[in-house]
Formats: structure tokens, C-alpha cells, sequence
């Protein structure tokens, strides 16, 4: 059997902590019911980072041994040290993937990564969404179908501030009448990043089976192939051809 895909989920912690409505919702936390998922994957090996964590939870050696980030951050983005950022933005670039959700288009490494805001309309309103497909046999829409619904989301509507996707995989629709890019994919350097829209932490939607299947699946895509990715750089010697 293949070796597994090494993932770690990420997660702010604060307000399961802070406030009773998420903590009745995630009990264990938000990165708790993500990762319970995960574990049903045979092919995935899981483990869990935090804020309040040393080093976040995301020392050298953790991230030496992540193929795949999950993110989620809120309210404390800025809690996050600029030298861990730059650490996830190195193992980005050598390949890391990494998937950022929700409220994470505003977190450091997103916005470090994107280079734009990351600003976008929102409403927290328990919003009825639409997720729809825009790329049929996507592998990060295996399994799901043209669409699915989440009866209760925080709307985030375009303008969404972000360099043009490489792929757009999902879009969304609101009660509002608001759209949204939901499933959006980018390389920066080795490295493969999908950003996710659902996740709004009073509403119980990483325990939507649709939502569930989408972070599992972005994480296979994102997966870097086995032995990392080769890359060399610097001066090239002519004619290196003919001595070969
Ligand atoms: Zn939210």
C-alpha cells in the first residue's frame, strides 16, 4: 500500500472556547470534526495543530512531516506569528499543499500567498448557499453531485479579492441573491492551494457530508507526489547537453 498522505488541520481554537453556541456545535472543536473525518480515509494520517500551541503547533519537524495544511482562522490572525507564516510559505513553495477555509481568506499565509486583500462581502445571517459545480470531474468534486445545499452558511459574496483562479471548482449562491467563487485552486511554487468557502463556526457544516468529501478530496489533490518535487535552480553550464 501507498504511503499515506501526512495531513495536519490546523485550527484557531478560540471560539468553541469563548462562546457557547460553537462550543454546542463542535464540542471538541471545529478542527476535531474535520480530522474525525479524515480518520475514516485509509489513506490519510492525521493530526491536529492549534493557536495556543507552541510555535502554533507548527514547529520545523511537524511541518517536515505534513503533505497536506488544512487552515482555519477567525478572529485571531493576527495572534499568528509572522515567522510561522513564512515557515508555511516555505513549505508551500517546496510543495506542501495546503487548504484554507472559510474565514481563512483573511489569514496571514492566505493573503501572504495571494498577494491581493483577500477582502469580500459577508453576512451572517443563516443564509440558505447553493454550492454548484463549475468543473465536472474535478477531482476535488469526486463523488458530489452538479450541486449541493447547506441550509444555514454565512453569505460571502463577490467581490472577492483574489488573483483569477486557476480553477474555479465551485461557485455558490446565497438567499440574498449574492454569489460567490467557493472552490478556488492556485500553485505557488510547488505547492497546490485550494480555498473552500463553507465553514462558519455557529452552523454545523463540517459535518455536511458534501463539505466533508470536498476537504477530503481537495486534500488528495493537493497531496504532493511521493518523494516531493524535485527543483534545481542557479547557473546552467552551455553545452551540459553534449557531455551527458
Ligand atoms: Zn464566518
Amino acid at each position: 500500500m501507498a504511503s499515506p498522505i501526512r495531513v495536519t488541520v490546523w485550527h484557531e481554537y478560540r471560539h468553541e472556547k469563548k462562546n457557547p453556541k460553537v462550543a454546542e456545535v463542535y464540542p471538541k472543536g471545529m478542527h476535531e470534526a474535520i480530522a474525525s473525518h479524515l480518520r475514516t480515509c485509509s489513506d490519510m494520517q492525521v493530526a491536529t495543530a492549534t493557536l495556543d500551541e507552541p510555535e502554533h503547533g507548527l514547529t520545523e519537524q511537524r511541518l517536515a512531516a505534513t503533505d497536506v495544511l488544512t487552515w482555519w482562522g477567525h478572529t485571531a490572525h493576527k495572534e499568528v506569528a509572522d515567522e510561522i507564516v513564512e515557515r508555511v510559505q516555505k513549505r508551500v513553495l517546496e510543495g506542501m499543499g495546503l487548504i484554507v477555509l472559510h474565514s481563512g481568506h483573511f489569514s496571514k499565509i492566505f493573503r501572504k500567498l495571494m498577494g491581493t486583500t483577500c477582502n469580500l462581502k459577508w453576512r451572517e445571517a443563516g443564509d440558505q448557499a447553493v454550492y454548484w459545480i463549475t468543473r465536472p470531474g474535478h477531482p476535488i468534486v469526486e463523488g458530489i453531485d452538479d450541486h449541493f445545499v447547506l441550509e444555514h452558511e454565512e453569505m460571502y459574496g463577490e467581490f472577492f479579492d483574489i488573483p483569477e483562479p486557476m480553477e474555479t471548482v465551485l461557485i455558490s449562491s446565497f438567499t440574498g441573491g449574492e454569489v460567490f467563487r467557493s472552490g478556488v485552486t492556485y500553485t505557488r511554487g510547488a505547492g497546490r492551494i485550494f480555498y473552500f468557502q463553507p465553514g462558519h463556526e455557529t452552523y454545523p457544516s463540517y459535518y455536511d457530508k458534501n463539505v466533508l468529501k470536498v476537504i477530503e478530496n481537495g486534500i488528495r489533490w493537493a497531496a504532493p507526489g511521493k518523494g516531493g518535487v524535485p527543483i534545481s535552480y542557479g547557473n546552467r553550464e552551455h553545452g551540459w547537453l553534449d557531455k551527458a
